[in-house]
């Protein structure tokens, strides 16, 4: 099957073709092939699939979102997941989940203020999310989730090394030109690189010189394409919402490295009066008496990978200015005086001034809103083309909702296409424009509210995240989908 520009007809058009191989992207793949629609492509600008991006939190709303989609995709991911895992002890009675032999122990991961008293404890473990929830949490590999989903679709349906570089709507079809073996890839997880200096993105803009291209055809196009969304770029930058193409900076970034050979000293106050016996922890002030009241919202989070070694991740609301252009050095005595302006105690600031300046890594967090104040809603579909995923609605990772997010809007977009082809087929814009329309309203008002949890959770109460949590983790399937249950 050929799918190039040689003559003035396609040869061949697809029913629903996906940008992007990410989770979402291929869990919208797997749903559709699950419900009949087989004639289906997903590309990717990958030259090949490859081990990249970092440990994910799946939470029970999107576990819950995937074994609706397929049980085979829910089986595969949580076997990914506890793969290397100690089996429990005991054996829970935590009804039809993953096989309870290779389930991992419980842990928690609790939140302290500075004078070092609990003030929430989240278990991190699968059995007690599902005990309390009916569905598990889980951590795995962004590689690792990807190559579970991809093994259930046929080879030939998942095609790499297909950057995606323009759409075109034409008569009763959608156009996707394509350029594959460009000069150089980029690491798709890590959005971050869109911050790199002026000369590495230069390098990055990719080198097009003897890249082939070709042009594919579909009905219906899902962009599953990540927050660098290209399809999001032209489609906004077409409707006058050029503003929004692109990320936004979310206010917050994080400063983060490993600290080897802390000294005994340290390592024991910080043991015995905060980290107690936890693997993992974070630590905040809260006090109204701050002088700088934003930075109640900064949080330090500390891992302790050994006896005296651990890693810390600080982030905090830090304006664009104060870090960006600057050097590494400069970037560690922020945190420094972040802190110190925080009123960590001072063991907190020498931790962190204990960094190698050349191993810092400084994250900034970006979001897509899908609430904007002067624009409202910004819309998710046009003509046969919708948004998926973090191309629609890419947030930061304080609350772990970005890719569950993702397979709920995979579980709902599916069902809607399934519904619709058998019922009226893919002919009429009206019935693709009613069915996108439909995505867009169940989605966006519960995606907007998990978006403003995302960003003010951070002085949530105990209280307040079991409310919240009780909100996001107990939709039941199909009603959410079909009927719209989602508020
Ligand atoms: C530090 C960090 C921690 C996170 N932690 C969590 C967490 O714990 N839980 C959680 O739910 N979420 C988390 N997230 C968010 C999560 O990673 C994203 O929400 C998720 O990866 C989005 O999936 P996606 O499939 O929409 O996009 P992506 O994962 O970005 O995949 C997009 C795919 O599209 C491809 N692509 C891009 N452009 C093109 C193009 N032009 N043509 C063809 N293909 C293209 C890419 O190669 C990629 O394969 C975290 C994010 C970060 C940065």
């Amino acid at each position: 099957m050929q799918d190039d520009n040689d003559s003035m007809a396609p040869r061949h058009i697809y029913d629903v073709l996906i940008v992007g191989a990410g989770p979402v992207g291929l869990a919208t793949a797997i749903a559709l092939h699950k419900r009949g629609i087989h004639n289906i492509l997903v590309i990717d600008q990958t030259h090949e699939f490859r081990n990249v991006g970092q440990g994910l939190d799946l939470l029970p709303n999107g576990l819950r979102a995937i074994k609706y989609i397929a049980s085979e995709a829910y089986e595969n991911i949580t076997k990914a997941a506890f793969k290397g895992n100690q089996p429990l002890e005991s054996p829970s009675q935590a009804g039809d989940g993953p096989d309870k032999s290779t389930r991992p122990p419980k842990s928690r991961w609790r939140q302290i203020n500075v004078q070092g008293e609990t003030t929430r404890s989240i278990p991190t473990d699968f059995q007690s999310w599902f005990e309390r929830y009916g569905e598990g949490r889980i951590n795995v590999s962004w590689f690792n989730l990807q190559t579970a989903l991809r093994s259930l679709l046929p080879p030939d349906l998942v095609q790499a090394n297909h950057r995606c570089v323009h759409v075109e709507e034409e008569a009763e079809r959608v156009r996707i030109d394509v350029t594959s073996d460009v000069g150089h890839s980029t690491n798709p997880f890590a959005h971050w690189e869109m911050m790199q200096s002026k000369a590495e993105t230069a390098t990055l803009a990719q080198d097009h010189r003897g890249a082939d291209h070709k042009s594919f055809y579909a009905k219906l196009v899902i962009a599953a394409d990540g927050i660098n969304s290209t399809i999001r770029q032209i489609l906004y930058n077409q409707q006058g919402l050029k503003r929004w193409a692109k990320p936004q900076y979310s206010g917050f970034a994080a400063i983060s490295s490993t600290i080897q050979g802390v000294p005994s000293s340290i390592m024991e106050d910080l043991a015995t009066q905060y980290i107690k016996g936890d693997f993992i922890i974070t630590v905040h002030n809260n006090s109204d008496e701050l002088d700088f009241p934003e930075l109640k919202r900064l949080r330090l989070i500390l891992i302790r990978l050994s006896n005296n070694t651990v890693a810390y991740l600080l982030y905090a609301p830090f304006k664009l200015d104060a870090w960006q252009h600057k050097s590494l050095t400069q970037i560690l005595r922020l945190g420094i005086d972040t802190l110190l302006n925080a009123e960590f105690p001072p063991i907190f600031r020498t931790l962190v001034g204990l960094s190698n300046p050349e191993k810092l890594s400084l994250r900034p967090f970006f979001i897509h809103p899908v609430n904007t104040q002067n624009n409202g809603h910004l819309p998710w579909c046009h003509g046969r083309v919708t948004l998926v995923g973090d191309a629609a609605h890419a947030m930061p990772p304080f609350m772990a909702q970005g890719v569950n997010q993702g397979f709920e809007d995979a579980a709902v977009i599916s069902t809607l296409i399934a519904q619709m082809i058998p019922a009226h087929g893919l002919e009429q814009d009206t019935t693709i424009t009613t069915t996108l329309e439909k995505y867009e309203h169940l989605r966006q008002p519960f995606v907007s509210q998990v978006q403003t949890a995302t960003m003010d959770c951070h002085q949530w109460t105990q209280a307040q995240w079991d409310t919240f949590n009780e909100k996001l983790h107990r939709r039941a399937y199909p009603s959410f989908v079909t009927l719209g249950e989602l508020n």
